[in-house]
């Protein structure tokens, strides 16, 4: 295979995609590139002390665009990190909120710097200095740039960066505002941590009641018995396996880095979650075959696969081998462009990371309103709709005659929760999203979704300059 050696750039691979839908869009050039291009990227090095020894900490945050402010996105751990990989995760960022109608310039920063190989200390050391970096040029604020978790991070790292910034930046009032993912104690937002996975759901569920698009791939309309594998049992890939099997999914095949595990009958979730994090495993979970190498699981027989880690772990290598009839792409940039082409011509449902990963970055965008708010959702409202519905439920009992039983009053009579509204406004955003992407797709006749996808994304941005009055 002659291009086996070739390098993988996400950015470039983004571009390739870019292209192939601004291709059939009549826009300006200048436009085009303006869109395009990444517009502030800084790098960045310092050193800390690791193990008694200096170590050189390589950084990045790519601000990819400025046509709506804060940027948003992400920060990432990981050996693998490189500027043009935090330039091409920046760019997914800007098209993923446009898609969404998040109002936020994509942003991503990585830390280049394997965390299962420091200790908590010194990861917390390194996150607080790369936020002080951050301070120094001002890449980070409530109005200008606001991280959140990525690969290898979560809430503590989110509390750090939320610290520092506070104590360098005193006195902000909308401080809370200046990173997202943050632990609820600590202005974070209840259903942050699954609003990915969640999002994952709502966007195949919807994709899984169409028939034109199931019925000529041989597929019954709902999720209901479809076979999954999932890859990467991270945050998003757990939960997206938990929400998955909650909906009578089969959950067929699990892969981690050390190899995967297959049962065609279905995985229990939690009971290979527990063994997971007892074995720091999944090899050799009872009842289940195990695969040493990790990738063959993904060539298994399946109806939907979902890559829920890294990007490029299906390429033009083993693209051909893969069997599922759909892919949600639940990690940010799993599909090279060449992957891409080999299997929509083998006619695979491609389901892309800047629609169907966006639940994160939605519920971010709720956690920034609350922290500029200064107020939880439901807070205010919460008891006054549940007096309302109590004279609702009265005045139709006294109507009809009849009692609603104590079970069903208690579920009509609640007043929403935080996560109750967060959940909603979450299916809202994906369903309104995938309707818009499917009037697209239509209207302009276009094959695939991801094009479909850039198309809506290149759109609205355009829009946004043409409003700003930049471009006449
Ligand atoms: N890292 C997530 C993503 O790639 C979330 C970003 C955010 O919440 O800002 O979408």
């Amino acid at each position: 295979m002659k291009n086996k050696k070739k390098k993988f750039h996400l950015f470039k691979c983004v571009e390739f995609f870019f292209y192939k839908a601004a291709r059939i869009m009549n826009l300006e050039p200048g436009l085009l590139e303006q869109i395009k291009s990444c517009h502030y990227v800084y790098c960045m090095r310092f050193p800390i002390l690791l193990k008694n020894k200096i170590k050189i900490i390589e950084a990045y945050r790519a601000q990819h665009s400025h046509h709506k402010l804060p940027c948003k996105g992400g920060v990432r751990f990981s050996p693998l990190v490189t500027k043009n990989e935090v330039m091409g995760l920046a760019a997914l960022m800007t098209y993923k909120c446009a898609i969404v109608n998040v109002p936020f310039g994509g942003a991503k920063g990585g830390i280049k710097i394997d965390s299962n190989k420091i200790s908590f200390k010194e990861k917390e050391k390194i996150i607080r200095r790369y936020t002080a970096e951050l301070i120094k040029k001002n890449f980070i604020g409530p109005g200008i740039d606001v991280p959140a978790p990525d690969y290898g991070t979560g809430e503590k790292e989110m509390s750090w960066i939320l610290d520092t910034f506070l104590s360098l930046v005193p006195g902000n009032l909308d401080g809370l505002a200046c990173v997202t993912g943050k632990p609820i104690s600590q202005g974070g937002i209840r259903g942050r941590k699954d609003a990915t996975s969640l999002g994952v759901l709502f966007g195949l569920r919807e994709l899984c009641n169409l028939k034109e698009i199931l019925k000529p791939i041989g597929l019954d309309l709902g999720l209901q018995g479809k076979k999954i594998i999932i890859q990467g049992l991270g945050n998003v890939g757990y939960h997206t396996a938990k929400f998955l099997e909650r909906n009578d999914c089969i959950i067929v095949a699990l892969a981690e880095k050390e190899g995967a595990i297959y049962n065609p009958k279905g995985l229990n979730i939690s009971k290979v979650m527990d063994y997971f994090k007892e074995k720091k495993t999944l090899l050799n979970f009872p009842g289940a075959k195990t695969l040493k190498n990790s990738s063959s699981a993904l060539e298994l027989e399946c109806d939907i696969l979902i890559p829920a880690a890294i990007e490029n772990v299906i390429n033009i290598n083993n693209a051909h081998r893969i069997k599922a009839k759909i892919i949600g792409e639940a990690a940010n940039g799993p599909l090279t462009n060449y992957a891409n082409e080999i299997l929509l011509k083998k006619g695979v449902i491609i389901i892309p990371d800047i629609y169907l990963n966006a639940g994160g970055v939605t519920v971010s965008y709720f956690e920034w309103l609350k922290n500029i708010s200064h107020v939880r959702y439901g807070r205010i409202e919460k008891r006054f709709q549940e007096k309302i519905n109590i004279s609702i439920v009265n005045y139709i009992e006294k109507l009809s005659k009849k009692k609603i039983n104590s079970k069903e009053r208690k579920i009509i009579l609640n007043g929403p929760n935080e996560i109750d509204l967060v959940r909603s406004g979450l299916e809202d955003t994906m369903i309104s999203a995938f309707n818009e992407l499917i009037m697209i797709k239509n209207k302009k006749k276009i094959v695939d979704f991801r094009t479909a996808a850039y198309f809506l994304a290149i759109e609205k941005i355009e829009n946004s300059y043409k409003e700003l009055g930049i471009f006449p």
